[in-house]
């Protein structure tokens, strides 16, 4: 049994054909989903999808990207009181690539953001890309909450420094892109309790699909396929560990999926 720890149903290239999109991933070994959040906009939205189908679950959040387009703290708050299908807090974090939000706005809400899961008392789902530094290390460590840095595609430094602080590492698609040597020698060192795949569906389809432009939930085991390989494990064993490691981070997920 695989879960996809990291996709968003909400947008309609995935949404306008959920039923087959999920059908195609149980016929591909993968039974449970994780949609992650991104902005106020889509946000009522995803709930209902976690609301409408057992093996989902989601979680709210302001991507740093969308800040420019608004978010109120307060109604988050109230939204997770309400609906206990959400599960974590995400996806937030920093965004240093694409430099289209000023970093003083990104921090102002990704400590927002912070507090919010501090409040709510829900793990993190941490977008981070090209700002793993000393800044963030040290406030992650400020607020101390359970984490993982998803679509991880940063040094083996970082992720060792990660790893050292408690926080779990998510693959997606780009481990298996042709490019990625050093990043699948990160996901050969990732410890076994630390470790997820996901799928970040619609975006980054993995290989040996990469041709097809809208990624799918399912497409996770192609990930877990060249994970597992590079770990010289059973696509099995990596499904287990990974599976336990997703229980373990959104603590409230086994029950809102009916497992014991
Ligand atoms: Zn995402």
């Amino acid at each position: 049994m695989l879960i996809d720890s990291h996709c968003h149903l909400f947008y309609d290239r995935i949404y306008d054909r959920i039923d087959e999109v999920l059908a195609n991933a149980k016929s591909m070994g993968v039974d449970y989903f994780l949609s992650a959040g991104v902005n106020s906009q889509t946000m009522l939205k995803n709930i209902e999808i976690a609301e409408k189908y057992n093996n989902v679950v989601c979680a709210v959040g302001i991507h740093p990207c969308e800040y420019k387009n608004g978010y109120n703290v307060d109604e988050m708050k109230t939204l997770v009181q309400e609906h206990p299908r959400i599960v974590a807090i995400g996806e937030v974090g920093l965004e240093y690539f694409y430099d289209d939000t000023p970093r003083n706005l990104q921090w102002k809400l990704f400590e927002e953001m912070l507090q919010l899961a501090q409040d709510v008392n829900l793990p993190l789902i941490l977008h981070l890309r090209e700002s793993l530094n000393d800044d963030l290390f040290a406030i992650l460590k400020h607020f101390n909450l359970p984490a993982v840095f998803h679509c991880f595609t940063d040094t083996l430094e970082s992720a060792k420094r990660a790893v050292n602080d408690g926080y779990y590492i998510s693959f997606s698609g780009i481990v298996t892109f042709k490019k990625s040597e050093d990043l699948r020698k990160v996901a050969k060192y990732v410890p076994d309790d630390r470790i997820l795949v996901e799928t970040d569906a619609p975006y980054l389809t993995p290989e040996p699909k990469r041709k097809i432009r809208v990624n799918e939930p399912g497409f996770v085991k192609y990930v877990a396929d060249c994970v597992a390989e590079q770990r010289d494990c059973t696509l099995e064993y990596l499904a287990e560990i990974t599976t336990n490691n997703f229980f373990k981070l959104f603590t409230k997920a086994k029950e809102e999926f009916g497992l014991r």
